[in-house]
Parts: structure tokens; C-alpha cells; sequence
């Protein structure tokens, strides 16, 4: 079977955009793929978190990733802090990543106009660790959002580079494009990506938040004053909406500007947000059963980090060896 990892920070609560861009796609690969799906701890703390709140997110993202039909015993779900391989091979990988390619990544500039009072190093090596952790297991696909191909082009020069140097070591991943894929936007800057770590709570929906939060985000969300619902670059806060829409209905962008020619964006909003407060619902439910049984999710996690510590040992022995690292013996 080909392999397949991805997965999501703990850095907030899990939005609508992941559950479009990602979790979602992933449901449809377990059968055929030996999937990877981790809870990027690692990854979240390159910008500020609480001790506290960051647990119960990672907790909390487990949960979401089975309730959103990920079957545990058909794909490897863990933690990325449990398996200290990903940070050990990051440390190789920054030595032959350049500073100049770290310089032109786009969401460290983004990230980095957001938090200039902690522009720390881990936030400029994050594509390093994303680079470990897609190699160490030898991926041949990766499925990411368009936010994240940068990284993935990243992710495949080092591994070139690394073979080139020492000997054909890692796989080259590529990107995973599904057919769904899409970048959802914010409901409040419409020109921005819907990020989890976005400070107003009325810019992202959340994965498992209430119909009537739900309700009252779509309301509020950021449109124009052209008045038609209509697919067009001019209302890219319209465009968004009917993308949601399409997306979580599997009606085409057409047939819904058919549905509403001539008719308001009150209506139109209406009918989204019971699309999503549907499509949410049984995810939301089994999120709630699953958050009662703590016992069962701490065995996931501990199980897939021991099949995944496994894969990834293999690989970071060979590395090191290659390297010149001593073996302990
Ligand atoms: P943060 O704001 O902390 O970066 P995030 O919402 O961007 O959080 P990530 O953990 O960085 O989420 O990304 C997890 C996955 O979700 C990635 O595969 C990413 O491409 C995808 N993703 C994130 N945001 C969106 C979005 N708005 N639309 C589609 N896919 C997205
Ligand atoms: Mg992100």
C-alpha cells in the first residue's frame, strides 16, 4: 500500500476549512492507503500557546479525526511529540536547509507580521519539522491545502538533496490533490485563509460548534453590497459562501446561482448555515460520545505512536548512519 500522512495543529479549535481542506479528504483514503494522520503539537507551539489549553486541543483534535469517520484501526493516529524521531530528523534536515529557503516561505512571513513580538526560531524552521515528518515514514502522498504546498516543494528538495549527497535514502513525496480540495476564507476578511489561530472568533466556523453559533457566523459574515449571489472575484466574500456551500452539498457552484437568482443574501445565508449545521451534525455528536470516554482516545494515541515510533526509527537509523553518527550499539 502507498503511504499517506498529514495532519493538523493543535493551535486552536479545528475550523471548517480543515474539516473541508483536510480531515475530510483524508476519510476517503483510509481503505486504499496506509495513512498517517498526527496531531501537530510540535508544530503549534512555533507561536504562542497555554500549557492547558494546548492538551486539551490535541485531546480534542484526536477526537475530531475519529468523529469525523477516521477508523483507528485503519490508520495510524498519534501525537507528533510521542515520537521524538520527527524532532531528530527536523535537527538533520536544518543542516542542509538553506537560510535563503526558509527567507521566501510565505507563511512565515504571514505568521511573522502577526506576532513580531515573538519571532522565534522554531517558527522559521517549521517547514524543517513538516519536512521530518512527511519523510521519516516515507510518504508518497501528502494531502494538504493550497496553504501548504510551499512547504511540500520544501519537503521534496531536501529529500533530494539529502539522497544526492548521501545515497538514496527518503521517498519524494507529492502533493495529494483531491478533487474537493479548496481554501476556505475567512467570514470576516473574505481575502484571507480561515485560520484556527485567527483571533476573531466570528472569522472560522468550528468543526463541532453549536447550531446556533453556527447560525450567527454565517449571518455575520463579511459580504458586499452587489446584492446577487453570484461566483465572481468582485464578492469574494459571496464567492466563499456559495464555495462552503458547494462543497458540503455536492451541488455545483451553477446550480446554486440558479437556486438563488433574484433572491437575497438573507435567504441565501439561511439555507447555508442549516447546510452546515447538517453536514456538522453527526460529527458533532460523535464528538461529544467520544470526549466521555477518555480511556478509549488515550489508547489510539498510545497505539498509533508505538506503530508509528516504529516506522520512524527505521528510517532516522539509516540517517544517522549515512550521516556519520556513531551507533550507540
Ligand atoms: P493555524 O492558523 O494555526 O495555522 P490552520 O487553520 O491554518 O491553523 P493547520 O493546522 O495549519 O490549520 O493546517 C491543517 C490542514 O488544514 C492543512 O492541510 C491545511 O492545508 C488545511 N487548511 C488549513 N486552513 C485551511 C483553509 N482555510 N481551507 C482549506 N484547508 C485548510
Ligand atoms: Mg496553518
Amino acid at each position: 500500500k502507498k503511504v499517506i500522512l498529514s495532519g493538523v495543529q493543535p493551535s486552536g479549535k479545528l475550523t471548517l476549512g480543515n474539516y473541508i481542506g483536510a480531515i475530510n479528504n483524508w476519510v476517503s483514503l483510509q481503505d486504499e492507503y496506509d495513512c498517517y494522520y498526527f496531531i501537530a503539537d510540535l508544530h503549534a507551539i512555533t507561536v504562542p500557546q497555554e500549557a492547558a489549553k494546548l492538551r486539551r486541543n490535541s485531546l480534542e483534535a484526536i477526537a475530531q479525526y475519529i468523529a469525523s469517520g477516521l477508523d483507528p484501526e485503519k490508520n495510524t493516529i498519534f501525537i507528533q511529540s510521542h515520537v521524538s524521531a520527527h524532532v531528530e530528523l527536523a535537527w538533520i534536515l536544518n543542516s542542509i536547509t538553506y537560510m535563503g529557503e526558509l527567507n521566501r516561505m510565505t507563511q512565515f512571513k504571514d505568521k511573522s507580521k502577526k506576532s513580531e513580538a515573538n519571532l522565534n526560531s522554531a517558527l522559521f524552521t517549521y517547514p524543517t519539522l513538516m519536512a521530518a515528518d512527511i519523510l521519516l515514514y516515507q510518504a508518497d502522498f501528502v494531502p494538504v491545502g493550497d496553504d501548504q504546498k510551499q512547504h511540500l516543494e520544501l519537503a521534496r528538495n531536501l529529500a533530494q538533496r539529502f539522497n544526492n549527497r548521501y545515497s538514496e535514502t527518503f521517498k519524494i513525496p507529492e502533493p495529494y490533490i483531491s478533487k474537493v480540495g479548496a481554501r476556505i476564507m475567512s467570514l470576516q476578511e473574505p481575502t484571507k485563509k480561515m485560520s484556527k489561530s485567527d483571533e476573531n472568533e466570528n472569522a472560522y466556523i468550528g468543526m463541532v460548534d453549536d447550531p446556533d453559533s453556527i447560525f450567527r457566523k454565517v449571518k455575520r459574515a463579511v459580504t458586499d453590497s452587489i446584492g446577487v449571489v453570484r461566483y465572481s472575484d468582485e464578492q469574494p466574500g459571496i464567492k466563499n459562501l456559495i464555495d462552503i456551500y458547494s462543497k458540503l452539498s455536492k451541488k455545483t457552484v451553477q446550480e446554486i446561482e440558479t437556486m438563488y437568482e433574484g433572491k437575497g443574501y438573507g435567504e441565501f445565508k439561511n439555507d447555508l448555515a442549516e447546510v452546515i449545521i447538517e453536514s456538522l451534525r453527526p460529527v458533532r455528536e460523535k464528538y461529544n460520545d467520544l470526549l466521555k470516554n477518555k480511556d478509549y482516545l488515550e489508547n489510539i494515541y498510545a497505539q498509533g505512536a508505538n506503530k508509528a515510533e516504529a516506522v520512524a526509527r527505521k528510517t532516522l537509523r539509516k540517517v544517522y548512519k549515512k550521516v556519520g553518527f556513531i551507533p550507540r550499539k
